[in-house]
């Protein structure tokens, strides 16, 4: 089977859905299950008519969000009925929520949220079927999927899994499933996050064990490099787990990583393709680094983070005092920032930060443990691919930022040769990029 997952803008129109199916019947062989997120903007206008309902008004937005959806099952020659029974639930939530008048609990917003998926389910489904595919839309607890209680935020039960294996196995018709939702075990309906929708094919994907997930999307798929800056950027079309996620932590809007766990932990590749380019080979996301290393010869792809503040904290104690790397660290665990680069000396230690809501409350702690400076306007590069470690690459790196006078500090180079990280100026950052992309890119 293979788990093939749609994303807001993939469904955003007629014309977009209209591709969709005829993505999914020209993989009809291969056994689809579909998972598809709202229609775009719908879950953000979903939102707002909880708001405004719950204020006790009379909202617009439920007339907005039905007119939408009655324009695209017009366009592509679908039942205009098809979906009553959604709006209908969803209008009398609205009117209960008026009703009620006060506070949004998550719970409540969580109901209004669910349905984007519902309705763009039906519709995709709808639109297999009238291009002769048999389909099936379903809200994803129809097949399985149970949470815990967390609203806005839930993750799967573990018993879920088997669960839905068993059903989704059962089926004979194409199931496109709700991304984004499920429901407690009491029957209330929760959602997986924002941008959930590739949680929920990571974990039916893994749960049935797909030979691939693929996330169709409105991009190519990871490049090497943000193309906003260095147009000749390119497809990188393998990636490890591991890379992936450095990428997308300093700065590659892809893919959230923490929402394709679940395939990794269980080897299913997941695969990011273009809707809109249907025969691109895209990016394949495998599990293990160690694999792909022997295949990958060359530095493959840059991202970068600007925003970035160093904390230089000097103390002579740094000599023997063991126990201060702990208290320094506690630091931040106690003002939850999270650092991202470290780097030692023998008399003292620097450290990145992005987020400084609590520079003042840290930088106070840290004074207690040594003299403190802070220095802002920094940007992080990161940079993976199979040789970052081998010889010769970090020399070819440094030499070329120092023929253009580009200083760099606090290099940090992972263990496991997944990555090489380090600092420049804010205002480098775009340049060192064209430099480095052109050494080893082009
Ligand atoms: N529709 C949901 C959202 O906008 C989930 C998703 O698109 O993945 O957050
Ligand atoms: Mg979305």
């Amino acid at each position: 089977m293979l788990v093939m997952k749609f994303g807001g803008t993939s469904v955003g129109s007629a014309k977009a859905i209209a591709e969709v199916a005829a993505i999914v019947k020209a993989r009809v062989k291969q056994k689809p299950v579909v998972i598809v997120s709202a229609v775009s903007g719908v879950t953000d206008a979903l939102i707002r008519l909880a708001q405004e309902s719950s204020e006790g008004k009379n909202s617009e937005i439920f007339e907005s969000i039905h007119g939408k959806h009655r324009d695209i099952l017009l366009e592509l020659q679908l039942s205009e009925t098809l979906c009553d029974k959604e709006f209908a639930e969803l209008q009398t939530l609205v009117k209960t929520a008026r009703k009620r008048k006060g506070k949004l609990t998550q719970k409540t917003l969580d109901s209004f949220k669910s349905f984007g998926e519902r309705l763009s389910s039906l519709i995709v489904a709808g639109t297999l079927k009238k291009a002769g595919v048999p389909a099936r839309g379903f809200p994803a607890w129809e097949l399985g999927m149970m949470t815990n209680d967390v609203f806005g935020d839930s993750d799967p039960l573990p018993e879920s899994s088997a669960l839905l294996k068993k059903k989704i196995s059962a089926l004979k018709p194409v199931p496109v499933i709700t991304g984004f939702i499920g429901k407690t075990k009491k029957g209330d309906i929760t959602t997986l996050g924002r941008g959930g929708s590739d949680y929920t094919a990571a974990i039916i994907g893994a749960a049935i064990k797909a030979e691939a997930i693929q996330i169709w999307k409105e991009v190519d798929g990871f490049l090497t490099t943000d193309p906003r800056i260095v147009p000749e950027a390119k497809i990188v079309h393998e990636l490890a787990f591991e890379e992936a996620c450095e990428l997308a932590y300093f700065g590659a809007k892809v893919l959230h990583p923490k929402t394709i766990l679940p395939a990794m932990e269980k080897n299913v590749p997941v695969q990011v393709l273009n809707t809109f380019k249907p025969n691109g080979i895209g990016t394949t996301i495998v599990s293990s680094f160690a694999e792909r290393r022997h295949k990958s010869h060359s530095v493959e792809a840059f991202s970068r983070k600007k925003g970035i503040t160093i904390l230089h904290v000097r103390s002579p104690e740094f000599f023997d005092g063991s126990g201060l790397m702990a208290k320094l660290f506690r630091v931040f665990e106690k003002h939850r920032t999270s650092i991202d680069l470290i780097a030692t000396s023998v008399v003292s230690v620097s450290l990145t930060i992005d987020n400084t809501d609590r520079l003042e409350k840290i930088v106070h702690d840290l004074q207690l443990l040594g003299e403190v400076s802070i220095v802002r306007g920094k940007a992080i590069l990161c940079m993976v691919g199979g040789s970052i470690n081998a010889a010769g690459v970090a020399g070819r790196i440094f030499t070329e930022l120092g023929k253009h006078e580009i200083p760099v500090e606090m290099i940090s180079q992972a263990a496991s040769g997944v990555s090489m990280t380090f600092v420049v100026d804010e205002c480098d950052t775009e340049r060192a990029l064209k430099i480095l992309h052109q050494e080893f890119i082009e």
